[in-house]
């Protein structure tokens, strides 16, 4: 393998390797593999498939994409082909997954590298991809299949993270935050997963337990009240696909996360953090909401995206997921702004405008989509993260009965 150039130490790959397979996916014998990654991650995409012929895997299926060639597209694309999408391919993907095979992304591009094409080109390509892409997505966000989402350093990645240091310094540090969210950093990382996956199981235990009708979120500029879906199930770490695996679908996570209900949200919330949207940055949130719809938004940069963004549809002005991460985890602590939801999300609580998720419910079987929205939960085309979280973040839990418990303190767990 060719990848002495690279600034960091690649045997840890290996072990990052190990915990894709083993814990990210927990890939069974005979399983296949729809991998998609960047050309640039071949050096862990390598390894990945290499463990999973280990593990007894049927056939890895590497599909790579190349930022370049994506870029290219935009440079050189002609007018009127920004509405086609490889459809033949994710009819092939939901085939495959039809057929039990595992769904493995690995990302690495820079998540900023169309900010300098043209919106309106970019825009209809990914509608057009993302009404393509919607029979092999069905399959993943209904959690029929085992799979999982991990990163790569990649270079242009990481100058736009660390835009002050040189390129190998850049792609080296970048390297240091992934591995360490990753827990890879650690002497037995598969076990430090395990006990990483029981910690946040004690935590959404506890949160169902005590099935609080709504919390409170209050910090500095934030006065927020989110009511939760009636039989609401909030989920976090490893979870169980509906083909009986249990597979942690993000590497890294540090979320507890549930689904709210869309029309009892009230009160005003600020980002605590950019949303870095389509190659915007969106800085500077602020919006309230009444009855659980936003009725006032503006934000300090990037407003004209954000709100374009809460036009999409009737749902992107509701929200439809509410996660906690206390201010303490690994991500947090970097300090560090990825551009990449993977990593942003798991650094902060977090609202989530547009589609909720049907796994974040009770008793799902047989239930429609309008007795879904009965229940509270939301629909839209869009699912966007933005953080709320900030280390002043209290969060009571309120209980049908109006008692409250302290779920947050100075930003962390309350006990
Ligand atoms: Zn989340
Ligand atoms: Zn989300």
């Amino acid at each position: 393998m060719n990848d002495t150039a690279l600034p960091f130490d690649t045997a840890i790959l290996d072990k990052l390797a190990d915990v894709i397979v083993g814990t990210g996916l927990n890939l069974a014998p005979g399983q296949d593999l729809v991998l998609t990654a960047s050309a640039e991650a071949l050096p862990l995409v390598r390894r990945v498939a290499a463990a999973a012929y280990r593990a007894g895997a049927g056939v890895v299926a590497p599909i790579l994409s190349d930022e370049e060639i994506t870029r290219a597209r935009y440079l050189h694309g002609h007018d009127g082909t920004f509405s086609h999408a490889p459809g033949w391919l994710f009819e092939g993907m939901a085939k495959a997954y039809e057929g039990n095979a595992a769904r493995l992304h690995i990302a690495a591009d820079n998540p900023m590298a169309l900010s300098d094409m043209d919106p309106a080109k970019v825009a209809e390509a990914a509608k057009a991809n993302a009404a393509a892409y919607k029979p092999a997505l069905a399959k993943i966000s209904g959690f029929e299949i085992n799979w999982s989402i991990a990163a790569y350093p990649g270079r242009a990645w990481a100058r736009q993270v660390f835009p002050d240091l040189d390129p190998d310094a850049a792609q080296a540090a970048l390297a240091d935050t992934i591995f360490a969210a990753s827990r890879v950093d650690r002497a037995d990382p598969v076990a430090a997963w395990a006990e990483h996956n029981t910690e946040l199981a004690a935590r959404r235990d506890w949160l169902n337990e005590h099935d609080f009708a709504a919390l409170h979120f209050r910090s500095s500029n934030t006065d927020l009240t989110v009511g939760l879906a009636d039989g609401h199930l909030w989920q976090g770490g490893a979870a169980e696909a509906k083909n009986g695996i249990t597979c942690n679908p993000n590497i890294p996570t540090e979320e507890v996360f549930t689904t709210p209900h869309k029309d009892r949200v009230e009160g005003t919330v600020r980002a605590s953090k950019p949303l870095a949207h389509q190659g915007t940055l969106i800085d500077g949130i602020e919006v309230t909401f009444e009855a659980g719809k936003i009725t006032r938004a503006k934000a300090d940069r990037g407003e004209e995206v954000f709100l374009k963004l809460i036009e999409t549809d009737e749902g992107a002005r509701r929200i439809g997921e509410v996660a906690l991460v206390p201010h303490a985890s690994p991500i947090s602590e970097s300090g560090v702004l990825f551009y990449n939801t993977l990593f942003d999300e798991n650094a902060a609580c977090h609202i989530a405008l547009g589609q909720c998720y049907k796994d974040c419910l009770r008793d799902t079987a047989g239930l429609s989509d309008v007795d879904i929205a009965a229940r509270g939960g939301n629909s839209s085309l869009i699912h966007v993260d933005w953080m709320i979280g900030a280390a002043d973040t209290e969060i009571d839990g309120i209980t049908l009965s109006e008692e409250r418990v302290a779920v947050f303190r100075g930003g962390n767990w309350a006990d």
